[in-house]
């Protein structure tokens, strides 16, 4: 009997304990998998055993066999080009190594169902390793920004799997990225004028936005929302005065600094499958190198924010001049490298907001508790009052 039975591979990945130990006992055998699945191997899959479950937050279910490889199942599947693959085949080193990858075919298109990675130890992802940084006062940006021009520069480099990686977006194409942010921002103040009050907070963590009450919090992000509704549709409509050409290329597409761990031998960016509220994003489609540039800045403004509530806001100054510092750090750092020359500077600020934007409406669907990290950096954003 093949390796494979015991797998219970299928369309739709339904892992149960034991699946990623028997993905990882199929691929080292050898055996060839069951038609319709298709493994692409990059690596000699080592013969381990063993699995427990990643709990950090996630959007799939990632499972570490043997403490040498994680398997992720994409709970999701999507058509997408082997990013992996490319990534692997340019030399592109600041990620986990990829052994293998299972997936389907739909058409000529290939849908990634699981990948098997190597695991890394000690590895924290940015939530935990740049807010002990904020908290130290220690900078981050010179390390995100030359991690993430190295990810576009090898994003830009030509291989079987993307032959011409970068093209250009012409006005239609622009016009759609504004249609696509106002979008966002009318979804985010619908979405927040009808969310539910969410999670209690607890006890230690008294610094939610203006007042420690969830339900007056609410009250007033509502309001803020609609008194700044205006602004925010004219910050990112600023879109529709971009004049084509803007360069486009493979991006990371969902790249924040939880996508980004330090382990015991560097640092990694993971995680190559997209926003998950935004389909065919990412390496599917080319994208200006400026969306994951605003996401990042984002993020790491949200760190800021992080810090801020766990010292119940004793260092706002202190931490509001870490976000300037480690943002502008960030920015140097790119620009340094080759991927610099790329980066559309007249995307970035709507870009900003857009992304503010999808994690209110992140917040409102899954994540009450989240909301006052975007509504504390969209109010840094419009710090005046509109009728200023
Ligand atoms: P998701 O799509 O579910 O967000 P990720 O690829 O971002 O999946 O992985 C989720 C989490 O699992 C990461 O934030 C990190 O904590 C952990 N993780 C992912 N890959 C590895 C790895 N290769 N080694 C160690 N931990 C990992
Ligand atoms: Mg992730
Ligand atoms: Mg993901």
């Amino acid at each position: 009997m093949s390796s494979w039975a015991a797998v219970g591979l299928s369309r739709e990945p339904a892992p149960s304990p034991g699946s990623s130990a028997a993905l990882v006992a199929a691929l080292a055998s050898g055996d060839p998998a069951p038609a319709p699945f298709v493994v692409r191997r990059l690596a000699p899959v080592p013969a381990v055993s063993g699995e427990r479950p990643i709990t950090a937050d996630q959007t799939n279910v990632s499972v570490v066999v043997g403490e040498r490889l994680v398997v992720k199942w994409l709970l999701r599947p999507e058509r997408r080009p082997p990013v992996l693959t490319h990534l692997a085949s340019v030399g592109f080193a600041a990620t986990a190594r990829p052994y293998a990858t299972v997936s389907a075919p739909v058409g000529d298109a290939d849908v990634l169902l699981a990948l098997v990675v190597d695991y890394l130890p000690d590895a924290t992802d940015g939530y935990g390793w740049c807010v002990d940084a904020a908290l130290a006062g220690r900078e981050v940006g010179g390390v995100l920004g030359a991690l993430v021009g190295g990810l576009h520069t090898a994003f830009a480099t030509p291989s079987e799997v993307f032959p011409s990686p970068r093209g250009e977006a012409g006005p239609a194409e622009i016009a759609g990225w504004a249609a696509r942010a106002e979008a966002a921002v009318d979804e985010a103040v619908a979405a927040i004028g009808t969310a539910d009050v969410g999670d209690p907070l607890p006890a230690d963590t008294p610094n939610d936005g203006p007042t420690a009450d969830p339900a007056v919090g609410l009250r007033e992000d509502r309001r803020w929302l609609s008194e700044h509704a205006a602004r925010l549709r004219a910050a990112v409509g600023a879109l529709r005065r971009v004049e084509a050409p803007s360069p486009v290329q493979p991006i990371h597409g969902d790249l924040h600094v939880g996508q980004v761990l330090r382990w015991r031998d560097g640092y990694a960016v993971v995680d190559f499958d997209g926003n998950p509220t935004v389909p065919r994003s990412g390496a599917a489609t080319p994208e200006p190198v400026a969306r994951d540039v605003a996401q990042m800045l984002c993020s790491i403004d949200h760190v800021g924010r992080i810090a801020d509530r766990r010292t119940a806001g004793a260092r706002g100054d202190e931490l509001a001049a870490w976000i300037r510092a480690a943002r502008a750090g960030f920015l140097t750092a790119y620009r340094a490298t080759p991927a610099g020359d790329t980066l559309d500077d007249r995307l970035l600020a709507a870009f900003e907001v857009e992304q503010e934007c999808r994690e209110l409406i992140y917040a409102a669907r899954f994540l009450p508790r989240w909301r006052y990290a975007p509504m504390a950096t969209l109010r840094a954003m419009f710090p005046r009052s509109p009728s200023d």
